[in-house]
């Protein structure tokens, strides 16, 4: 099977202690079907930990580890390391534990995969290093998946992502140029897609003149406004989080009175690839690819709105920090990420001329 990953993908080690967050916290884990049998079985020794095991350990239907009354996973010790590795070793964690933050996409025998960026140390590879990101690929050994999809349009995507890549790593252009250009040439992409128009979609994989989306009638402050208010129906993750929206919705006026410059504006080019690497492809399955570009258009620009709020002094690990919580409000919620989808299709706030000037305006 061949796989792709992204260059940094082999660098990751989870920092555990050293992370001013814990996967282990706030998430109660399911336990897949093999390991839970071993924690069964080893639960059976005349031990201690044996004894932690059977009674931190739901091994009902679905077996999962029961939090604590702080939401803390129970095997996450007072130096935040975990009790399972140090006791048991990593070879027996369960599927989910072994994986995070890691994400993977199978389309027969291609794979891809990733790291998430709900993760801090994820997100530091992502974004210390200026250079345009790139992507490594390798065979592996593994047998191929049977999930359906549509073989023609994989290869179609995966040319039309490359030029999207292109675009938006085009440095001699305005990133706000670069993102607009990116939603027109989704837009016309979605049009060939719906009408089964492979030979237009063949076109735009190629390097062709793109026009740019009309001037939108509503006004940035507007927009933004809007989107702040439908992220506000959103399920929070952390439950200050609609709290820290509304702060930033009632700051709009002075946040949009003047232009901005990035601090680092290679962050918001990297972001918006490296989501058009995870979430694109998945439009080979169900042919939805305008709302997967407009999803990370717009995760890109309330990133830097998230920085403008913060602008002085803004350090690369308060980056990160924002990165991470908008990542785990948006795509670390199926629901979430499901309505943002959804809505990009119908609310106003999401057309690619909103985006478009939003963008101009921000940048
Ligand atoms: S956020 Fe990343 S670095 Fe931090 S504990 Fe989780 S996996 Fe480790």
């Amino acid at each position: 099977m061949k796989l792709t990953v992204p260059s940094f993908y082999f660098d990751f080690h989870c920092i555990a202690s050293r992370c001013t967050d814990s996967c282990c916290i706030g998430w109660e884990i399911d336990i897949d079907p093999s390991t839970a049998a071993y924690y069964r079985q080893r639960a059976q020794k005349n031990d201690s930990f044996a004894a932690r095991l059977e009674q931190n350990i739901d091994f009902s239907q679905t077996p999962h580890f029961l939090l604590t009354p702080q939401e803390r996973c129970p095997f996450l010790n007072k130096q935040n390391l975990c009790d399972l590795i140090l006791h048991l070793g990593e070879e027996h964690l369960c599927e989910i534990c072994d994986q995070h933050p890691r994400f993977h996409e199978w389309f027969g025998s291609y794979k891809e995969s990733g790291l998430g960026l709900c993760c801090e140390e994820a997100v530091r590879l992502l974004i210390s290093d200026a250079s345009p990101l790139h992507f490594v690929q390798t065979e592996i050994e593994e047998a191929p998946d049977d999930a359906p999809f549509d073989p023609q349009l994989l290869q179609l995507l995966l040319l039309l992502r490359e030029r999207f890549f292109a675009v938006l790593q085009d440095r001699t252009k305005p990133l706000s140029q670069r993102f607009c250009t990116l939603l027109s040439l989704a837009e016309q992409a979605q049009e060939a897609i719906d009408f089964g128009d492979t030979e237009a979609l063949e076109q735009l994989t190629k390097d062709s003149s793109v026009s740019l989306p009309e001037p939108s009638k509503e006004q940035p402050s507007e927009v933004l406004d809007a989107i702040l208010s439908f992220l506000q129906t959103l399920e929070p993750i952390d439950p200050l989080w609609p709290q820290r929206l509304q702060t930033l919705q009632n700051q709009l006026p002075k946040l949009l009175s003047k232009k901005y410059s990035p601090s680092r504006p290679h962050e918001y080019e990297h972001l918006c690839v490296y989501l058009l690497y995870r979430y694109l492809l998945k439009a080979a399955r169900d042919g939805e690819l305008l709302s997967r570009v407009k999803a990370a258009v717009l995760f890109s620009l309330l990133v830097l709105v998230l920085e403008m709020e913060t602008a002085a002094d803004f350090s690369l690990s308060q980056q990160i920090i924002n990165i991470k919580a908008l990542s785990k409000e948006l795509e670390y919620s199926d629901e979430n990420w499901d309505a943002l989808l959804e809505q990009s299709w119908n609310y106003p706030a999401f057309s690619c001329q909103n985006l478009c000037s939003l963008a101009a305006s921000l940048l």
